[in-house]
């Protein structure tokens, strides 16, 4: 993917300044906010204090900058100057009434009013490294809120908001290691004291009086997976495995953090012999035209559901086995080489995007022996190709055309539009799977990011951003606020770096 190759370009330039400042195998640094982790949150806070005049150090796990966010492409704004050049309204108000009843007020209300206040204040701080916006919205169950990235240098999308703010982060002074985890906190006298950290072949020993946990998650640790998500990690995954493994979560708990409720931002997917990542047959199990059935043969959820891509991975997770069917036929095929795609992935393949090779994507995978494509000319082969009960299919496909041809979804109530009855020529089965984006939550906050105790005190200099933060979220994502993670990341990094600044100067 291109934007790889461009993190890569700037880690390179990172990994040059790592290297300048060590030489021995064991480091002893200080430093006013060390900040654990370079991806969305990360840069934005290493940025943000230094911009302040603070003196910043940056450890980054991985060999390259970047995290989730470098996968990512928007961020949420609300009332943002991108947003008024389209002419559109939505207001900070409608948007809080809005996130206060879908998060079942499981989250801190007060805490989400701030930032969506300051969403739009946040972009333009984030514009005034370079970075560009276009607010765009992709599919028909959201708002205008996504506020996309265009390039920066040769990158564009996340890669070019961490290009950029990595450019600014080497321009400010501020120390950035990579390929150097940070391991644990050091604490005094119930206050952060500062990080150890190790690389391949060095350690170190950083004091510092702020610490900035944003290390995105931990959905590359299968045992905190499994005990905070509830999740089978063979069966619900990342959707790019990123090495992050609730390290920010691990040291916030072990300093006398409070938990909160985790959950994950899901989404459809497919994989399996023959499947490709993005290539037509992945864009497939995203389209709201499908049939959706479990392994019982039972349809489970209007399939126009994938316009929102949690609920959609949701309720995929929900089934037997964590897995279902997309079903279609020779005739949704041809639409979908001629029309193209009614639903995009994200902006990188776009909707509308033609898909010409599914069927010969499908004939290849079949021939190879997929386990996750099948086809057959009737309903009972399709039956028996899946492993599902032929008479309940076929109870699934007549309840499901009669809605078809009524333009009405008595059952799942799925928009009419992508209501189409299904057997003109051959049937395919694309298997369904859910992945994530990223896990949210576990480590609980004030609004001023800073992580509290069991009595909701703050821990002197430790503070919690982007992913790792729970008590803004309620039990799922809605892309009615689409970016809202990627802003939140922004925002929490940024007034984290705020106010470990403010602290130097008390
Ligand atoms: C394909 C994809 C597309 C997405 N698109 C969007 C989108 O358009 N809009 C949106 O709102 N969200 C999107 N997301 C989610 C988005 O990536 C996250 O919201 C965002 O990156 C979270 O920021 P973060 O700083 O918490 O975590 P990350 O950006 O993942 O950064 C965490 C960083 O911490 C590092 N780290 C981990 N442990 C340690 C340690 N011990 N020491 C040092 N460093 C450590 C990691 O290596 C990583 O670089 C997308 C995610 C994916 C995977």
């Amino acid at each position: 993917m291109n934007r790889r190759k461009l993190v890569m370009a700037t880690a390179a330039v990172l990994v040059a300044a790592a290297c300048g400042s060590a030489s021995a195998a064991e480091h002893a640094l200080s430093a006013d906010v060390v900040v654990v982790g370079a991806g969305g949150s990360g840069m934005a806070a290493a940025v943000r204090a230094a911009e302040l005049g603070a003196k910043v150090v940056l450890l980054e796990k991985n060999g390259v900058p970047g995290g989730g966010a470098a996968f990512a492409e928007g961020l949420f704004g609300v009332e943002s100057r991108w947003q008024r050049a389209k002419n559109y309204g939505l207001s900070v108000e409608e948007s809080a009434a809005f996130l206060q009843r879908f998060d079942h007020y499981k989250s801190d209300p007060k805490l989400r009013r701030l930032y969506l206040e300051q969403s739009a204040p946040t972009l333009d701080w984030v514009a005034t490294h370079g970075i560009k916006f276009e607010a765009i919205q992709v599919s028909p169950s959201e708002t205008l809120t996504w506020h996309v990235i265009g390039k920066y240098k040769d990158d564009q999308h996340g890669a070019a908001y961490i290009h950029a703010l990595a450019d600014s982060a080497a321009k400010l002074g501020v120390k950035t290691y990579l390929g150097t985890p940070a391991k644990s906190l050091i604490m005094k006298d119930g206050r952060v004291a500062g990080v150890k950290a190790a690389s391949a072949t060095d350690t170190y020993t950083i004091k510092a009086p702020n610490v900035i946990l944003a290390t995105g998650g931990f959905g590359d640790n299968p045992k905190l997976v499994r005990s905070l998500l509830g999740y089978d990690p063979a069966r619900v995954k990342s959707s790019v495995p990123l090495n992050k493994t609730g390290d920010g979560y691990q040291m916030a708990i072990a300093a006398g953090g409070a938990k909160t409720a985790a959950t994950a931002v899901l989404h459809p997917g497919t994989e399996g012999k023959g499947i490709k990542f993005l290539s037509n047959l992945y864009v497939m199990s995203w389209q709201p035209a499908n049939l959706w059935v479990n392994d019982h043969g039972e349809r489970f959820a209007p399939e126009t559901l994938s316009f929102e891509f949690a609920l959609a991975g949701n309720a995929i997770a929900s089934q037997w086995k964590n897995e279902g069917w997309a079903i279609f036929d020779d005739a949704e095929a041809e639409r979908m080489a001629k029309d193209g795609a009614d639903v995009g992935v994200g902006v990188i393949i776009p909707t509308e995007t033609k898909l010409p090779d599914i069927r010969k994507e499908a004939n290849a995978a079949i021939a190879a022996g997929s386990d996750a494509v099948k086809s057959a000319d009737s309903v009972e082969g399709l039956a028996s190709a899946i492993g599902v009960p032929a008479a309940t299919l076929k109870a699934t496909f007549a309840t499901y055309n009669k809605a078809a041809e009524m333009k009405y979804d008595g059952e799942f109530f799925k928009m009419k539009q992508w209501l189409r009855p299904l057997g003109k020529g051959k049937l395919y089965a694309v298997r369904l799977r859910p992945y994530w984006f990223c896990t949210l939550g576990g480590v609980r906050t004030d609004r001023g990011m800073r992580v509290v105790d069991s009595e909701d005190r703050p821990i002197p200099g430790l503070y919690a951003v982007g992913a790792e933060v729970g008590n803004v979220y309620g039990d799922t994502y809605t892309t009615w606020t689409s970016g809202h993670l990627f802003g939140f990341s922004a925002w929490s990094g940024k007034v984290a770096a705020e106010n470990a600044v403010k602290s130097l100067k008390k």
